[in-house]
């Protein structure tokens, strides 16, 4: 038992790419999350370190190819316990001095959608404050909720990057699958920003030196994706596209859309190449065989095995 509340369990391990953790308050065990502790193969650690933290006991958005929306939301996750999850991540390797860590890539995007939880900018705040690691590179994916919380977080977001975390030291992400509006409120059932008001946001937000804010878009081959409606409300000066496939949870199996690949097949090339063709830089996304066997190259496809893995 930890002393800040949260007991953890090791779920999974894939020997030089990720180790999979689970773990639930230990005032109330329903509430549970999942993290990971992960390397780029390949890669030493003191050369870049991926961590991935939950920031919602489940998710409260339900995404249509999304098992954390399976769970029953139990809130956020408070800052203290988002701190523990990476803390834990550090302490699993003593042998690595943290400070001497060239980028450690911390991916807000497990399980929950960050925007809704101020204890994320705690959490953010707290790490670029401590100084314990420099070389701390946040990564925030959203939906882009449109509701008063979400945007004074991003508001509240911006202003942390520029102060802390400049010259490419700060990723944000958003959820966008889709150009077709009524197909993205199918697959993020809740009321998001339109592609205009992200493009507004991604252009407010880069400076120079900073990264482009990613878009991302899931492969399904049944997605609506019109390159130059993109460009023109997002503009390939601010945004870059990233493109992944739709990892085999169980709610994207119902709904038709796992699109699993860890080569991209030529559809997703092609799509790729439309999008370069209207501006866009454009990262092709895809997971090593052993990730996606081993339930972490999603945030979510790890959900089930969490419930099965619970301690009676
Ligand atoms: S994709 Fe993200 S926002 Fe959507 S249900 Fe899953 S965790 Fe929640």
């Amino acid at each position: 038992m930890s002393a800040l509340g949260l007991e953890v369990w090791r779920l999974r391990s894939i020997p030089g790419v990720a180790e999979l953790y689970a773990a639930e308050r230990r005032d109330d065990p329903t509430r549970r999350v999942e993290f990971i502790d992960a390397l780029d193969p390949g890669i030493p650690r003191e050369t870049k370190w991926v961590g991935m933290v939950s920031t919602q006991f489940g998710c409260c958005v339900g995404c249509a190819m999304c098992d954390a929306g399976e769970r029953r939301f139990r809130g956020n996750v408070p800052a203290e316990d988002i701190l523990e999850q990476v803390r834990r991540i550090l302490a699993a390797h003593p042998e690595t001095d943290p400070r001497t860590v060239k980028m450690f890539k911390l991916h807000f995007a497990r399980m929950g959608e960050p925007t809704f939880n101020p204890g994320v900018l705690e959490a953010i705040a707290t790490l670029a404050k401590g100084g314990a690691l420099p070389g701390l590179v946040p990564s925030v994916s959203t939906v882009g909720p449109d509701c008063p919380v979400s945007v004074d977080f991003l508001e509240e977001l911006r202003r942390l990057k520029d102060r802390w975390f400049r010259q490419g030291r700060f990723q944000l992400q958003f959820s966008v699958h889709t150009t077709d509006p009524v197909q993205r409120r199918a697959l993020i059932p809740i009321r998001t920003w339109g592609l205009g008001r992200v493009g507004e946001f991604a252009r407010r937000w880069v400076k120079a030196g900073d990264r482009k804010v990613t878009l991302n878009f899931v492969s399904s081959p049944d997605l609506v994706v019109d390159p130059a409606a993109l460009a023109r409300a997002c503009r390939p000066e601010d945004c870059l596209v990233k493109l992944t496939p739709t990892h085999p949870t169980k709610r994207g199996a119902r709904n038709g859309l796992v699109d699993d690949w860890t080569q991209a097949p030529e559809r997703v090339l092609e799509r790729a190449r439309a999008f370069e063709a209207v501006g866009y830089k454009v990262i092709v996304n895809a997971p090593w065989p052993e990730e996606t066997a081993g339930g972490v190259s999603c945030g979510q496809v790890a959900a089930s095995v969490v419930k099965a893995a619970a301690p009676a």
